[in-house]
C-alpha cells in the first residue's frame, strides 16, 4: 500500500504519520516512512534549496520543476523499490501537495501539473490519501508558534485557503481513494480515526 498524508500547515499530519507507522509496525507490517519534498539524500538537498532560498524570489516554474525533480528521484529510487519489496509506504506529502500548493496556492494550472505528474510518475498514484483538514487559522497558529511560516511571509490567509480548498476539491472528486479527517479535534481522537482507517485497509 502506498499511503500519503496531506494537509495545510500545522494540521498535525507528521505526528499522525509517526503514530500510524508505529501502530502498523506493531501489527507486523513492514513500513517505510518517508516525506516530500525529500526522502533521498539528493531530494533532501532539493528540499533545502526550496525551503531555504531567501536571497532571491523563486519563480513558480522553478519551484514546480524542483518539486518534481525531487519526486522523480524519491519515487524511482526509494518508493517503488519499497512497494516492490512488499513494504507499506507512508509518505508525508506527495503530488496532491503540488496540486494544492503550487497549483491552488501559486496559481500554476492543474493541466501543467498533471503533465509533469504523468511524465514523472506514469500511472503511479497513491493507493490512499489521508487528508488532515482544519480551518487554516487553526493550523497556522500552531505552525507560526513553531516558526514554520517564515517562507510564506509574503502570503495572505487566502493563499492558505486556496490550498485547503484545492485539497478538499481533489478529495471530493475521488472519495474511494481520499479520506478526509477532521483535524480540528484533539490529537487522540484524530489518531484513533487514522488507526481505524489503516487497520481497515489491513483486513478489508
Ligand atoms: O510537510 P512539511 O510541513 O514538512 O513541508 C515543508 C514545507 O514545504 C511546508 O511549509 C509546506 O507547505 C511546503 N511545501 C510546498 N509545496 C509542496 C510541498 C511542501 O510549498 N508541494
Amino acid at each position: 500500500q502506498f499511503i500519503t498524508f496531506e494537509g495545510t500547515e500545522g494540521v498535525g499530519k507528521s505526528t499522525q504519520l509517526a503514530n500510524a507507522a508505529s501502530t502498523l509496525e506493531n501489527l507486523g507490517v513492514d513500513v517505510l516512512v518517508t516525506r516530500e519534498p525529500g526522502g533521498t539524500p539528493m531530494a533532501e538537498h532539493i528540499r533545502e534549496l526550496l525551503l531555504a532560498t531567501r536571497d532571491e524570489v523563486v519563480h513558480e516554474t522553478t519551484e514546480l520543476l524542483l518539486m518534481f525533480a525531487a519526486r522523480a528521484q524519491h519515487l524511482h529510487t526509494r518508493i517503488l523499490p519499497a512497494l516492490d519489496a512488499g513494504q507499506w509506504v507512508l509518505c508525508d506529502r506527495f503530488t496532491d501537495a503540488t496540486f494544492a500548493y503550487q497549483g491552488g496556492g501559486r496559481g500554476v494550472s492543474q493541466e501543467r501539473i498533471a503533465l509533469l505528474e504523468n511524465l514523472v510518475q506514469g500511472n503511479v498514484r497513491p493507493d490512499h490519501v489521508i487528508l488532515f483538514d482544519a480551518p487554516v487559522e487553526t493550523g497556522m497558529a500552531r505552525a507560526r508558534r513553531r516558526g514554520e511560516l517564515d517562507r510564506f511571509e509574503q502570503e495572505d490567509l487566502e493563499f492558505f485557503q486556496r490550498i485547503r480548498n484545492t485539497y478538499l476539491d481533489r478529495a471530493n472528486e475521488a472519495p474511494d481513494r481520499y479520506h478526509i479527517i477532521n483535524a480540528a479535534r484533539p490529537l487522540n481522537q484524530v489518531s484513533e480515526e487514522v488507526v481505524q482507517l489503516l487497520t481497515g485497509l489491513l483486513s478489508p
